[in-house]
């Protein structure tokens, strides 16, 4: 006899995969995807695994056989099989990691099930009519509870037990005469608590909304594959009310879609939006669901109860099997990267999907990511821009950029708060209106800035600024390992006045109540925040105006909604903006352009005050112009000039581990032995990182860049497998198209 033989991935993470012998009961019912429990180990006890493909027979006999198929199709749809195979060898992680991605955790593991509840029916109408008829007192409580049930089905047995003044033995009494039968009943776990939403008809579309939209039905109709458009619309262009109507088309056709968005600002507004146009055919997939609800939001998709799935990151893996349709919004956001393995990016992962399916993938922002504005520019992606507001009456607000150079005190020492801007705060104190204070902060890189001329001491072959490290008293470059000694007068104008910058939203915080005591102020960063409700609770609260003057990082700028605020203060633009990190210009673009292009109705006449030491950088300019175009143009020239993304590839090697010298051996060897297997692809010495030192363990870094890095990837991964394989106290992890170099 001669059975299939299935492979598959067991959660072990070596990256590869077992036979195992299909039994003649399991023979045409096992299909790659499927979720099955084999024998495995010492004692050959059940584990659960993922058939990866079937092969029709074999004549090996020590086979052990699949013990049994979960479910009646499979759990990993055959197309995100392929997607998750694509996964593991871009993002050079192993096959189970992938797979992993693939499922959420809640119907991975097979510890949540669907939620049933008992109802009652009468089993035999005549049978309880005659048992009703010859009731005494001591069955009247039962004849009761036959009564209710006569006109209405499909109660619980506690309710029937309450209603007919019963206690619950009655109802199981009943059961075991056969009079009642009961039916488990499957009930959903809704994360919308019930909650209502204002249902919305299409808007009829602006101009530019309907170019736009034109050429997603144009695209979405050819049938070799729709490919890629940027939806490029400036903040209030109306780029929701485009994939709203995007998906109701995609919908007629059949077909179902997927629309990210980042973690931060999936808030029940944003999935108001969906389901008030598409009712129940929303699911909403994110990491504040409990299991519970994940599992069944999930199930929604699995079962085809739902065409439309709304999300962060992970939603991009919705089972769905007829996709018509990827949007992704706010495309340049990092939260769709991954932070661990694997490390992939939902936007790039999102594109390969579409490809892999026919599915149409909208990437949409008001400030796209160079990256794919280099693919819309280079033909890779279409363009769509939408350069209006769909409502001409909101203003933009007047942005001033204030020149902190000029801003010394009588110890010649440079405040936190520039005058202009501590006016501004007190108008609106005494107006009662609302104030907003963003503090630019990301990692805890420290540079050398001259307070005087606004110096930036940057290393000139990687165009990055330096990395202070004061235990040393040097300045490094952590691309190309470049160090010098740290200067005590400014290298350009001589000038002693040398900061090394690092101030915290909570001496902001501190100094806001010592200069605006009567107000009353919040704070909101990632330390203060937790959790998204007591995200909300903070935003409710400002939007009822208990709070004056709410300070925050990066985290606030989406939440800017409030017809109250009249003034946003930026209190340091510079600090993001000379991180070590060849990004930090286009991300403090995107920052100060979001902050900067903000209507709300309510903001118009409003005022952003922008204080830096960089009055003349291009990306505050032409954030405070809301010029995308100028910005893209410029910062791209000194991308190509620099080699650095979207004209290069980049992979980053992190290493740590608790001691620096067997960490940087380790980090030596391994990128010695890249460089020999990989001469094509430029790969930097390993340097400290930015962040040296995290939770006690010694941070390396190094930077490989290539221009066609397909071959350097299977290098690469082979090299990820073999750390994998030998016990190390030194970890070794490679981040693909990493976007933080910190
Ligand atoms: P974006 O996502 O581009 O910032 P939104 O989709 O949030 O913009 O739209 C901004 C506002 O404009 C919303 O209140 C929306 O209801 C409104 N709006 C969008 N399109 C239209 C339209 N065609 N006609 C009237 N109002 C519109
Ligand atoms: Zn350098
Ligand atoms: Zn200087």
């Amino acid at each position: 006899m001669s059975d299939s033989v299935a492979k598959v991935l067991i959660n072990l993470s070596l990256d590869r995969t077992f036979d195992y012998r299909i039994p003649a009961e399991l023979e045409g019912r096992i299909a790659p995807g499927a979720k099955v429990s084999v024998p495995f180990g010492k004692g050959d006890s059940p584990r659960s695994a993922f058939v990866v493909s079937v092969s029709p027979s074999s004549h090996r006999k020590d086979l052990k056989p699949i013990l049994s198929l979960c479910g009646d199709k499979p759990m990993i749809p055959a197309n995100l099989l392929k997607l998750g195979e694509w996964i593991a060898s871009y993002y050079c992680c192993t096959r189970e990691q992938a797979v992993r991605v693939l499922l959420p955790g809640a119907v991975r593991n097979g510890k949540i099930r669907t939620r049933t509840v008992p109802r009652c029916y009468l089993a035999d109408p005549a049978a309880a009519a005659e048992y009703m008829g010859k009731a005494t007192a001591r069955t009247r409580a039962r004849a009761e509870i036959l009564k209710l049930l006569s006109v209405r089905g499909g109660q619980s047995p506690d309710a029937l037990a309450t209603a007919a003044g019963a206690g619950k033995s009655a109802v199981r009494a009943l059961v075991k005469l056969g009079l009642i039968r009961v039916e488990e009943e499957k009930v959903l776990r809704d994360p919308l608590r019930g909650a209502k939403v204002q249902p919305t008809v299409p808007l009829d579309p602006t101009p530019d909304q309907a170019a736009a939209l034109k050429k997603i039905r144009e695209m979405a109709d050819r049938a070799d594959g729709p490919g890629t458009l940027l939806l490029h619309g400036i903040t209030c262009s109306g780029k929701t009310e485009v994939y709203l109507q995007a998906i109701a088309h995609i919908l007629e056709r059949g077909m179902d879609a997927i629309v990210l968005v980042p973690e931060i600002s999936l808030t029940p507004q944003t999935v108001s939006r969906f389901r008030g146009r598409f009712g129940d055919k929303v699911s909403v997939l994110h990491s504040g669901l409990t299991d519970g609800e994940r599992y069944d939001e999930w199930m929604k998709v699995y079962n085809g109860d739902v065409r439309i799935a709304v999300g962060a990151r992970s939603a991009l893996f919705a089972p769905f099997r007829r996709l018509g349709l990827i949007i992704v919004d706010e495309e340049h956001e990092n939260s769709y990267k991954q932070s661990e393995a694997p490390r992939y990016n939902a936007r790039d992962v999102a594109v390969m999907r579409g490809r892999m399916e026919k599915a149409l993938v909208i990437l949409g922002s008001a400030t796209p990511s160079l990256e794919s504005w280099h693919n819309a520019e280079s033909g890779k992606y279409e363009l769509a821009s939408m350069r209006t507001r769909s409502n001409p009456e909101i203003h933009l607000p007047a942005v001033r950029i204030v020149n902190m150079q000029m801003e010394k005190n009588e110890e010649d020492k440079t405040p936190f708060f520039s005058k202009m801007l501590i006016q501004a705060v007190h108008k609106r104190l005494a107006d009662g209106d609302q104030t907003i204070l963003f503090l630019n902060k990301r990692g805890f890189a420290r540079q050398m800035l001259c307070e005087v001329c606004g110096f930036v001491a940057t290393c000139p072959d990687c165009g990055v600024p330096y990395t202070y490290h004061r235990k040393t008293a040097t300045l490094s470059c952590h691309l190309c390992g470049a160090a010098l000694p740290a200067p005590e007068t400014c290298p350009d104008c001589a000038s002693p006045q040398i900061r090394y910058q690092g101030a915290g939203t909570e001496r902001i915080e501190h100094q806001a109540h010592a200069l605006f005591s009567s107000a009353r102020i919040a704070r909101m960063d990632s330390d203060t925040m937790t959790n998204p409700a007591q995200y909300e609770q903070v935003l409710t609260s400002f939007r009822r105006k208990e709070i004056d003057i709410l300070i925050g990082t990066q985290m606030i700028a989406k939440g800017l909604d409030f017809p109250n605020v009249t003034l946003v203060g930026i209190l340091n633009a510079d600090m993001g903006l000379f991180l070590p990190d060849f990004r930090a210009q286009e991300r403090t673009f995107q920052l100060l352009a979001q902050v900067a292009g903000r209507a709300g109705r309510g903001f118009a006449g409003g005022e952003v005050l922008i204080q830096t030491f960089n009055p003349f950088n291009p990306a505050i300019e032409h954030a405070a112009n809301h010029d995308f175009l100028s910005f893209a143009q410029e910062e791209l020239e000194v991308r190509r000039e620099l080699d650095y993304p979207p004209f290069t590839r980049l992979c980053v090697l992190h290493f740590d581990g608790p001691d620096s010298a067997e960490v940087q051996a380790a980090a030596e060897a391994l990128t010695g032995r890249l460089a020999g297997e990989a001469p094509e692809v430029e790969i930097s010495p390993p340097s400290p990182a930015p962040v040296e030192r995290i939770k006690g363990k010694y941070r390396f870094m190094a930077l490989a860049r290539g221009k066609n890095p397909s071959h350097f990837r299977s290098v690469l991964r082979a090299a990820v497998m073999d750390w994998r394989k030998t016990n190390r106290t030194v970890d070794f992890q490679a981040d693909v198209d990493a976007l933080n170099l910190l």
